[in-house]
């Protein structure tokens, strides 16, 4: 009888058109047109009046207005993105300063932490650790064979909030959907991935309705087993791709980056992308306090994957244009961790923060580490809220004439100090910018408009670059060019108003500019696939994609 029933049901939908329906790729819902119906056999199965692409996003629109919370907003977007891709994109990239912080940081954060209480449709592929031995035929599930970008977490250090195990999966499948609206990287081109090695997340391995592997996470050699049978199998399934590592636990992270930057196309967005755009801005900065790069004494809180990334870019930069020796560019850059200062008569440093243990007097306080070194920027990368206090960021306005103050960590309920707390401590003098957004601020009668420091006006950008030319390697200088790319976009009006970034409705432009900038370096290096188009520009332009309908009939 099932079996009867299931192969009527079957012939009966490839009969009609009804998976144009149902496959978001292919749906146009109700803007398939008279001919369209006719011929996919639609009629009678939509309401019978057309509608434009633009009807239908004042329809979203209104929907979406109605949702009364943030997490109800992601689960919407998610939703729509399910149902119809191409509508999905259009209301993104046509709102994207007010979705941005929907469909990432800050809300994918609480998204990822109510992950498996909100689940409704599985995106991406889950490479679960007991499944080890087959995660090429795991792969070979998916159904898109031309994947250009893989983004890939483990879970473990999901924003500033930590282990998540597989509730990560929010992070890869947004991060890719900003590859699309930012870039135009085909979604069909894009393959968000979470390996499940277990959680240490006691809430997550207690809560019943955790979806995961129930363990605590595998460790050393049997996860680095795991990890090297997946880039395998993509080599296997996906020869073309770029795989970005994602919120990766800082002991596996510079590993794996190091261990594998050579041998495949990847790169580690919260290392190397987060230090473009913080150079970026850095570059920015200075142009308002009139200072060089050598000039400045940049004071890292936090010595993670961001902060030690950031102070690498920095002193290539620094080596590259000011022509800095290394370890005079190293000494421009301090760290303060979980311990206080990072310098050289600590015991037992991770390895990442032994080029910038200098000799100095040690300090378990990070007040007294600004009153010890009087920098000229601090740049907040520890996921620990209110750690640049009032007396901190007073101590910055004392020293510097324009303190440049960076707090990054995500998500906003993390960062180092709000926007207006960097203002008014400093009397409207910091040159500040965060990771999440924050609301202008005016403070006696002037207006500050802080900028986000957002990768997403980096590795999308680096991401079309690369792919567009088949690049077998991502480098350093890829990043260092992203970052001055990025800064030239700034113009006097964004400096004047505080912000240090360009304004986000322009990021497709920029992240092409950026595309450009990588792909020269690609062909400069030899790293490219194919021969140097004639006209580089227009070359990767053409490989954008736009959110506009097909034509069926
Ligand atoms: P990480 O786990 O690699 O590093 C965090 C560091 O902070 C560690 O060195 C840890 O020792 C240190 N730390 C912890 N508690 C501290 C304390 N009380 N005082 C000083 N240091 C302390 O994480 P990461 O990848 O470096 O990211 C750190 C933060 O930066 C996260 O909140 C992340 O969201 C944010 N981030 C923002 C952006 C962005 O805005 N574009 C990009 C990347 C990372």
């Amino acid at each position: 009888m099932t079996d009867i029933a299931t192969s009527k049901t079957h012939a009966a939908k490839f009969s009609n058109g009804m998976h144009y329906l149902h496959d978001p790729a292919l749906n146009k819902g109700t803007a398939f047109t008279e001919e369209e119906r006719e011929a996919l056999n639609l009629r009678g199965l939509l309401p019978p009046g057309i509608q434009t692409l633009e009807e239908q996003v004042m329809r979203v629109m209104g929907n979406y207005n109605r949702k009364t919370s943030d997490l109800e907003k992601y689960i919407f977007l998610v939703a729509l993105q399910d149902r119809n891709q191409t509508l999905f994109y259009r209301v993104v990239m046509d709102h994207l300063e007010t979705m941005m912080p929907i469909i990432y940081t800050p809300t994918v954060g609480l998204a990822c932490q109510e992950y498996a209480h909100i689940f409704r449709r599985p995106r991406g592929v889950f490479i679960a650790a007991k499944n080890k031995g087959r995660f090429s035929d795991i792969l070979r599930n998916w159904p898109d064979r031309d994947v250009r970008i893989i983004v890939v977490t483990d879970g473990e250090r999901i924003l500033g909030l930590g282990d998540l195990g597989v509730a990560g999966m929010g992070i890869p499948s947004g991060k890719l959907s900003l590859y699309t609206a930012c870039a135009g990287i085909h979604p069909a081109g894009c393959l968000p991935v979470t390996i499940d090695v277990g959680t240490n997340n006691v809430d997550m391995l207690h809560d019943p309705l955790y979806f995961g592997m129930r363990h605590p996470r595998i460790r050393g050699e049997a996860y680095d087993e795991i990890i090297d049978e997946f880039v395998l199998a993509v080599q296997e399934n996906f020869p073309n791709a770029l795989i970005q590592f994602e919120d990766f636990g800082n002991t596996n992270a510079f590993r794996l980056l190091n261990k594998y930057r050579d041998r495949v196309c990847t790169f580690n967005d919260d290392i190397q992308g987060t230090a473009s755009m913080s150079l970026a801005g850095l570059y920015s900065a200075l142009r308002i306090t009139g200072k060089t790069l050598a000039a400045q004494k940049i004071l890292f809180l936090g010595a993670g994957e961001a902060g030690t990334g950031i102070a690498d870019l920095i002193v290539t930069a620094m080596i590259h244009d000011e022509g800095l020796s290394l370890t005079d560019a190293r000494r421009r850059c301090w760290f303060a961790d979980s311990k206080g200062l990072v310098v050289k008569s600590r015991e037992k440093l991770a390895s990442h923060k032994l080029p910038y243990a200098h000799d100095h007097e040690y300090h378990p306080y990070f007040m007294d580490v600004v009153r010890a070194l009087k920098p000229t920027a601090i740049i907040g990368v520890s996921g620990q809220p209110g750690t640049f206090t009032g007396p901190v960021l007073s101590a910055m306005a004392e020293y510097n004439e324009r303190p440049i103050v960076f707090a990054l960590s995500n998500p906003t309920s993390r960062s180092e100090c709000t926007a207006k707390e960097a203002y008014v401590w400093t009397k409207g003098r910091a040159v500040f910018a965060s990771g999440s957004p924050f609301e202008p601020v005016t403070l006696d009668g002037k207006t500050f408009v802080p900028g986000q420091g957002n990768n997403a006006y980096i590795f999308p950008g680096v991401g079309l670059g690369v792919i567009s030319c088949g690049a077998k390697r991502v480098t350093n200088d890829m990043f260092l060019a992203a970052a001055k790319t990025l800064a030239a976009e700034v113009s006097e009006a964004d400096l004047n108003r505080g912000s240090i970034y360009p304004p986000l409705k322009r990021v497709r432009e920029v992240s092409w500019k950026i595309a450009v900038a990588v792909a020269e370096i690609v062909f400069d290096q030899g790293l490219a696939a194919i021969p140097r188009p004639d006209d580089l520009p227009e070359f990767i332009q053409s490989k954008m994609y736009e959110p506009v309908y097909p034509v069926y009939a």
